[in-house]
């Protein structure tokens, strides 16, 4: 043993056990202590020592033993060399396996569902969020994926050439976009998305970022698809939903560009929509640039899975009433090709395989919309009227057909459509162009126009703030975001203060209390004052508040003395009394309007409105339901704004009722402690 290579303290140790083995008697001998007690203190001493050492060795021999155990475990673990071999071996057959059966299982999964499709006897079908259009039935065809991917990695452009497909594919592009804007039935706002898309061609960046990667060698292909793969990047981390939104636009611009490119290289790129003529097209997602291709390509209808309300695919769709369901949930697409569908835009859904007496009388009830009109205010059989109003929420669209559909009045025109999705504010004038649409069309009815309900779920393109809140449904949402944003306000008041329509009422959204009503009616004092000032006519039309939040509710008394008309708005009084969102699927069996609670709270505005002789309308989805229409009149309500669609149905259900009836429905209905209670009485299946 080399006692220098020792522990400091063990070697401290070590001199101590010779010290206290033969010095320590020697110096207790010296110092004259008895021999007796010499051999005591001398044995004790070394025997301490001696059980200190045998602890330590024990200590040691553990850890030792440890250690093995630690390291045969670890040689388990470990495998051999050829064991390695084996695991990657079975890693790729496990690997194999795990691929043959997810084929295998999507191949069951496609089995049924084809099954499904074509042997059954009651259609599928399958709710659609957002329609527009007319119904149609027909042919499905599922049109192929972009393969523009496949193409960069086949096509080899570069250099001069490069340069030269490039700026010739720009300009075939922008002559393209150019074309398409001059397309009847576009709007302002569609014109406005394929200006955008003008101005990504000619933004100096594109081209800098094409010249440096042509520079180094780079395929053009691929440099066009990392260039635009980056500003999607960018836009899909921005804060601002509209710049988020904006990324279908640029995914959009690179189709048509590789499209282009091919063509100018002399490789034609495939025409996805070759086969689309008179078929029903279905996709994933839509893009803008779809719908052109669509409408130009003869496709008689779409059908795509994913939508937003506010995309500008859906703009185009409603703006060239194209027949198309999307926003459907749980739909296989890939499995569609070859199938029929009819796409039923009154009820939003569409059916796959209809029998044919389902496809006649859902064309035969659309024709017939205006046989089945009924002009004028209608009755219950026992004689007290009930006036059914329309909803509008695009006078361009709607308003052609609400009229057709004659209804007592309108019950609510949101007026969200022209800043949804919007890149730019609409002036002053194209604002009062498009509500005079709809003064114009309902002259002499009652018009309730709602200021703009911004916010939650209605997000428009130019505010960033309602991208970021947590929680925007209970945030910056309608009047606070207006009284946030005054030129906003102060805008769309501007437009509205100027109708001369005699029956206008001014519907100030989610209202909470007074505080924001002094400020707004302070608000619109001034605009009016302000309008005279310059010379305007200012008729001050009546003033309305949505009852959207239950603190109106519980001190409605506050209210009811004070405005002309209350709208009842049940699908934000019901999210919000009953703290089930909305838009959360997740929550829907806590979202029921016929909850005893919010029903209470129906029945207290309906009879202080009639005490008072005040309008009460219901205007939420609530209203457009049938089952419920009995309740609701036994509640007191006799106005009612539903969906031009609904309005025919409602009033011819309407003259099936009785009042009694209807009122001890409501009676019970309200004696009620749970839903499940109300919807037996109401017999829901
Ligand atoms: C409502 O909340 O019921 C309503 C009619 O308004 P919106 O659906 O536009 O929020
Ligand atoms: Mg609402």
């Amino acid at each position: 043993m080399n006692f220098t290579r020792l522990n400091i303290s063990i070697r401290w140790k070590i001199l101590a056990g010779y010290f206290a083995s033969a010095l320590l008697p020697c110096l207790l001998l010296y110092n004259e202590v008895s021999l007796f007690w010499t051999c005591i203190i001398s044995i004790s001493v070394s025997l301490s020592f001696a059980l200190m050492a045998i602890f330590r060795i024990m200590n040691i021999l553990g850890r030792v033993q440890q250690a093995l155990t630690d390291r045969e475990e670890l040689s388990a673990l470990k495998p051999a060399k050829d064991e390695l071999r084996l695991i990657e071996e079975s890693l790729d057959h496990f690997s194999e396996y795990v691929n043959k059966s997810q084929a295998a299982s999507f191949d069951l999964d496609l089995m049924a569902q084809t099954r499904d499709f074509s042997q059954r006897t009651v259609e599928k079908s399958y709710e659609a969020r957002l329609v527009t259009g007319e119904p149609v039935a027909g042919e499905v065809y599922v049109l192929p994926a972009r393969d523009s991917m496949e193409l960069v990695t086949s096509a080899r452009l570069i250099g001069d050439r490069a340069r030269e497909v490039f700026v010739q594919a720009v300009g075939v592009v922008i002559e393209g976009l150019n074309r398409l804007k001059g397309l009847d039935g576009l709007s302002e706002g569609d014109r406005g998305i394929i200006e955008f898309q003008v101005m990504i061609l000619h933004d100096p960046s594109l081209e800098l970022e094409v010249e440096r990667a042509l520079s180094s060698g780079e395929n053009l292909l691929a440099t066009v698809s990392r260039t635009f793969d980056s500003f999607i990047d960018k836009l899909k981390h921005s804060e601002n939903y509209y710049m988020r939104e904006r990324i279908h636009d640029f995914d959009d611009l690179r189709e048509r560009l590789f499209g282009a490119i091919h063509k100018a290289s002399g490789q034609e790129a495939s025409d996805r929509f070759a086969e689309c003529r008179g078929k029903i097209v279905a996709c994933e997602h839509v893009l803008p640039s779809d719908v052109f291709s669509l409408h130009d390509a003869g496709a008689k209808g779409l059908i795509s899975k994913e939508n937003t309300s506010s995309s500008h695919a859906q703009i185009l769709l409603s703006s060239l009433n194209m027949p198309s369901a999307t926003s459907i949930e749980d739909l296989a697409v890939s499995l569609l090709n070859g199938h029929h569908v009819l796409l039923d835009v009154l009820k939003g859904k569409i059916f796959i395989d209809p029998k044919e007496e389902v496809v006649a009388g859902v064309i035969e009830n659309f024709n017939n919309r205006k046989d089945d009109v009924i002009q004028g205010p209608v009755a219950l059989k026992s004689g007290e009227g009930v006036n059914i109003g329309v909803t509008v929420n695009n006078p361009r669209i709607d308003a052609v057909h609400a009229k057709e559909m004659s209804p007592d009045f309108v019950g609510l025109f949101r007026t969200e459509m022209h800043f949804i999705g919007q890149k730019t504010l609409p002036s002053e004038q194209e604002l009062f162009e498009e509500y005079s649409i709809m003064t114009n069309s309902f002259d002499g009815q009652l018009v309730v126009i709602r200021m703009l309900d911004l916010g939650g779920d209605k997000i428009c393109g130019f505010d960033s703030k309602a991208a970021i809140e947590e929680n925007p449904s209970m945030g910056q949402r309608s009047m606070r975001f207006l009284l946030d944003n005054p030129q906003l306000f102060r805008l769309q008041l501007r437009a509205i203060l100027k109708l001369t329509h005699g029956e206008l009422c001014l519907l100030y959204p989610m209202i909470s209390g007074w505080s924001e009503l002094h400020e707004i009616n302070q608000f619109v004092e001034r605009v009016v004052e302000e309008l005279k000032f310059e010379g305007h006519k200012v008729k001050v039309p009546r003033k309305g508040i949505m009852v959207e939040i239950p603190s109106i509710v519980t001190r409605f008394e506050d209210y009811v003395d004070h405005f002309d008309v209350f709208n009842i708005g049940t699908n934000d009084l019901t999210q919000y009394a009953l703290a089930a969102d909305r838009n959360n699927a997740a929550v829907s069996q806590y979202f029921k309007a016929h909850h005893p609670s919010v029903l209470s709270m129906i029945s207290k505005v309906a009879r202080l409105c009639k005490e008072k002789g005040k309008r009460a309308i219901i205007c939420g989805q609530m209203g457009a339901d049938l089952r419920l229409l009995p309740l609701l009149i036994g509640l007191g309500i006799d106005n009612i704004s539903v969906n031009w669609p609904y309005v025919s149905r409602l009033k011819k259900e309407v003259t099936l009722l009785d009042k009694q009836e209807c009122n001890r429905i409501a009676e019970e209905a309200l004696a009620c402690s749970s839903v499940t209670e109300v919807e037996r009485i109401l017999d829901f299946k």
